[in-house]
């Protein structure tokens, strides 16, 4: 199409002053009209803006952590676990301080540090990283590191794990650079053999490796595996350095590597005063790096998670306040679902203790609470339009339910 020749009465763009002949296209609006070029600039001033906005925002928000204000959040929906929640507020608070002050300038750099969750299946160590990156409102990402592999054998890259941020921060990377990551069954990964030219568990350790990068904080390059907004680009570059990664393991069995070092120290130095006050029954609370490296961590992936913590099996009793305590506790999403229907809910104290007790002889822990509780309530459910006011579940009723559906559901809990 031939450009329209220039003349005085011509629409012109109301920011740069060209004609509408000289430019793509012209968008007019009530008093006046813009280019294509001058749109393109202002929404490239606006995400800048809005980045900075962002910026400003979080620094803000950061700035007003403190460590128990943290834990108090924690409190909310996460039971018991009070080490744990107090060693990651600490940790948490410091990370994000590192954030917002300019140490970096300064001659002490403060090292980023990431946590180690250590503790047995189901007692809260996805939960405890969720409900952090919930608090902050920033992105947040679970992986499985069993999952995991070296480049290029069949599996998932550990650059995926970014890919997972990224989208969870809808390919914001500046938002991604300050998320958290969960990376689950670390303890999986360790290398079967103490000394690695014995039996050397090749992908374990080629993973833990590969791991390293992404801890230690470096500019890493990530796909973005189906970004619509990236298309043209088979790369972003995310800077790790202040995503706070949070690992958790089980490590069974290292408690009688934890037992074995208590005792040469005890013996070595011949402290029988300490022997004394050793808690046998939860050796996991003295876990240390050399505990770690033992089982079969490489000492440079141990190196980048200094802060270690351990969370406690849960008993009847933090089963017991699992079920009704945290926020989004699970008898009170019922009892809001029947509320939605006008009902009030109610469960003897009784019922309570028969879930916990039926939690831990099905040694399903809290994992499997929702599920029992979900096979009591599923009749009443069907049934809702024919319950009074209120409807009480009472001890007879929770145990027929239960009797009933045991040999059909829960057995594959
Ligand atoms: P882990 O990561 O340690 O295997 P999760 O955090 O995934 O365990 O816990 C599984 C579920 O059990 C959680 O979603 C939560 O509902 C419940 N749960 C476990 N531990 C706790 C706890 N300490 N406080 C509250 N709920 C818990």
């Amino acid at each position: 199409m031939a450009k329209k020749t220039h003349s005085h009465d011509e629409l012109k763009c109301s920011f740069c002053g060209r004609p509408e002949s000289q430019v793509q296209f012209l968008v007019r609006g009530l008093y006046g009209a813009i280019c294509n070029d001058c749109i393109e600039q202002v929404y490239e001033i606006w995400t800048e803006e809005t980045k900075r906005q962002q910026k400003k925002f979080y620094t803000e928000k950061f700035k007003e952590l403190k460590p128990k204000k943290i834990k108090q959040f924690l409190d909310q929906y996460v039971i018991g676990q009070e080490e744990a929640k107090k060693v990651l507020s600490v940790a948490v608070y410091n990370h994000y301080k590192r954030l917002y002050s300019n140490v970096v300038a300064d001659d002490v750099e403060i090292e980023k540090a990431n946590v180690l969750l250590v503790g047995p299946t189901g007692t809260g160590k996805t939960l405890l990283a969720r409900t952090i990156a919930k608090m902050l409102d920033v992105p947040f990402a679970i992986a499985d590191a069993t999952t995991l592999t070296e480049a290029g054998y069949v599996g998932e890259d550990v650059e995926s794990i970014l890919t997972r941020l990224l989208q969870a921060a809808d390919y914001n990377v500046k938002l991604a650079e300050m998320g958290v990551v969960f990376i689950d069954e670390i303890d999986k990964i360790a290398r079967k053999s103490e000394n690695p030219s014995i039996t050397r568990d090749v992908s374990g350790e080629g993973v833990q490796q590969a791991l390293l990068k992404l801890l230690e904080g470096s500019i890493v390059n990530v796909p973005p595996q189906g970004g619509r907004k990236h298309p043209e680009q088979p790369f972003i570059q995310v800077d790790t350095s202040n995503i706070l990664f949070i690992c958790g393991g089980a490590f069974d069995g290292i408690e009688k590597i934890i037992a074995k070092r208590l005792n040469t120290q005890v013996v070595g130095y011949n402290r029988v005063k300490n022997a004394e006050q050793i808690d046998r029954e939860n050796l996991m609370q003295y876990i240390s790096p050399h505990d770690l490296r033992m089982y079969g961590l490489i000492p440079e992936l141990v190196g980048r998670l200094p802060i270690i913590t351990h969370l406690d099996p849960l008993d009847k009793d933090a089963l017991k306040r699992i079920l009704v305590e945290p926020k989004n506790a699970i008898i009170k999403q019922y009892q809001k679902l029947f509320e939605l229907d006008g009902i009030t809910l109610e469960f003897e104290d009784a019922v309570l203790d028969y879930i916990v007790e039926k939690a831990i002889e099905f040694k399903v822990g809290a994992r499997g609470l929702r599920s029992i509780v979900e096979t009591i309530m599923t009749d009443a459910m069907f049934e809702i339009e024919s319950h009074d006011k209120k409807l009480i579940i009472t001890l007879d009723y929770a145990k027929q339910k239960l009797e009933e559906d045991k040999a059909k559901r829960l057995k594959f809990i």
